[in-house]
């Protein structure tokens, strides 16, 4: 009985692929006067990048696996438990249930400082479900989820440079604390305040976090994209018999509309830069019937915290006004979700971009080359392949027209967080779509995985060698990032995690996907096991 409808035309994108946009604005700053590398660290960062290759073919089965699950936010169940047994099974305490989410969790090793905090996304899209390594609409259960964003592939750097690197920090019997957690329901931004608020992020000396792209880059400053809010708003009237007492009724679904065309009104007049899209969750029973409950769910997007803080309340008015139209009740309103405007770490940006430069773009097959450019011929873009040059350090964003969101801003407002980009994906491609998914358990996902996972584990290097850096690090947070601006929470006091969300739609699809979760026992990729022919195009 749901009624869904999207009401922009255009789609916005979550995560990094929109942060490009309006990044400059003058010359990039002088660097900062960091430690630089000795002998020795120079040493650990060559024995990381082998340790990192030797592991390829863990990575990709990581990178496969967590594709084939496809699972929404929420109800990561599988994601969830592969990851736990994995990382218990290299030597991670893993403490299941965060912050009363049930698909969340810890992983620590180690002990003592510095604390690291190794993040990455695993949640997919609604209907994109796609076969990898096709470079047209081709879904593998017709309807169903899957990684049109390619969360499946950030697990697997982090999981793989923390191998490497606590194998080194074994040896040379480093102190300090590696930390691995997911980033649970990140297409509903419904975890990392919830995370900030149970305490997870107290301890913790640096956050790394990465995300799925098509470069190897990082930034530091004030990210591009925006601040979210996500509202559901419940409204309760009488039912009638539609026809033969209407005038007894009072409709819960006309408040609805109501509030939904006076936002639209009102969106003439609202800065340039936000961004509010709604679905109506619930609609109504039957038309004979008149609805006496009726929602709508909103994703309110502003640059900044305080316009975003006023934003919403003009929701809250306008929801209110609708509510007297209509004459029906306005329950209380339900967040779903939030995320504050990202800022990332000068300092860690700025080491793990030198970091970037050593390694360098993966080397693409004509194979991959072929699939890109396929795919990027089928969407009407242009036809430029795969990146090869490593994108230079991202500056703070000076001229934001808005965009996507991540609730990773949440995190960087609590401790010094930096994302890395990794090159898993292909350019040009619309986002939150079955075209997002098609290299995302491709040789093109694999060899972006490893780039990112010898970055993050020479970082990790840094960071464990080099005490100076964490004091930099924080000498930024506190005394330039946070100086004016102090972190609240979005999330009210009544608000929880919005666990329920996804599983009616999960449930539907699951049995049917369950029949094409990767089997690494039987076969070496998940290309493999589909019986994909790398790469399938139209000819
Ligand atoms: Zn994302």
């Amino acid at each position: 009985m749901r009624t869904v409808r999207l009401a922009l035309a255009f789609v916005v994108l979550a995560g990094v692929a929109l942060m490009a946009q309006g990044r400059g604005g003058g010359a990039p700053a002088p660097p900062l006067n960091l430690p630089a590398d000795t002998p020795r660290i120079t040493a650990l960062k060559n024995e990381a990048l082998a340790e990192v290759d030797k592991l390829k073919d863990f990575t990709q089965q990581m990178v496969d696996q967590i594709f084939s699950y496809g699972e929404l936010g929420f109800q990561e169940v599988e994601t969830h438990k592969y990851l736990v047994a994995l990382l218990r099974q290299n030597g991670f305490t893993v403490e299941e249930g965060v912050a009363g989410i049930p698909t969340a969790f810890m992983a620590s090793w180690g002990s003592g400082k510095p604390v690291i905090a190794l993040g990455s996304d695993i949640d997919g899209i609604p209907q994109a479900s796609q076969k990898p390594g096709v470079a047209y609409r081709d879904p593998i259960v017709e309807g169903a989820p899957g990684h049109g964003e390619g969360h499946n592939s950030g697990q697997a750097v982090n999981i793989t440079a923390a191998i490497v690197l606590k194998k080194i920090m074994e040896r040379e019997k480093m102190p300090g604390t590696i930390r691995i957690w997911p980033g649970t329901a990140e297409e509903l931004v419904g975890t990392k305040a919830y995370f900030v608020r149970a305490g997870l992020f107290k301890d913790v000396d640096v956050a790394l976090f990465t995300h799925v792209g098509n470069n190897l880059s990082v930034s530091w400053g004030a990210g591009g994209g925006t601040a979210l809010v996500s509202v559901e708003y419940t409204f309760e009237g009488e039912t009638a018999h539609s026809a033969g007492a209407p005038w007894r009724g009072r409709s819960a679904l006309d408040a609805v509309e109501l509030m939904n065309v006076g936002w639209n009104y009102r969106r003439e007049h609202l800065p340039l830069e936000h961004r509010s899209h709604y679905v109506i969750r619930n609609g109504g029973d039957q038309p004979n019937v008149v609805p006496r409950n009726a929602s709508v769910w909103y994703y309110f997007r502003d640059i900044t915290y305080p316009r975003l803080k006023e934003l919403w309340a003009i929701g809250d008015q306008i929801a209110e006004g609708a509510a007297k139209m209509a004459n029906v009740k306005l329950l209380p309103t339900r967040v779903l979700g939030s995320a504050w405007p990202r800022h990332f770490n000068r300092a860690i940006a700025q080491v793990t971009h030198d970091n970037i430069r050593q390694v360098g773009m993966p080397t693409w097959s004509e194979d991959d080359l072929t699939l890109a450019r396929a795919l990027q011929k089928e969407l009407g873009a242009r036809e430029t392949g795969l990146a090869t040059q490593v994108s230079g350090l991202g500056q703070p964003v000076t001229d934001n027209r808005g965009g996507g969101s991540d609730d990773i801003g949440d995190i960087s407002w609590n401790v010094p967080t930096v994302t890395l980009s990794f090159p898993s994906n292909i350019p040009g491609l619309p986002g939150h779509n079955w075209a997002n998914a098609v290299a995302m358990a491709t040789p093109i996902a694999h060899k972006g995985a490893t780039a990112g996972a010898k970055v993050q584990a020479m970082t990790l290097v840094d960071i464990v060698t080099k005490p100076e850096l964490v004091t930099a690090a924080w000498d930024y947070f506190n005394n330039v990032q946070t100086r004016t601006q102090k972190y609240e929470p979005l999330i009210r006091p009544q608000d929880q995690p919005a666990i329920d969300l996804n599983r009616e739609v999960m449930s539907r699809y699951r049995e049917e996907m369950r029949k094409y979760y990767f089997d690494p026992t039987r076969y070496k990729t998940y290309l493999e096991q589909l019986g994909i022919k790398y790469p399938m195009i139209k000819r």
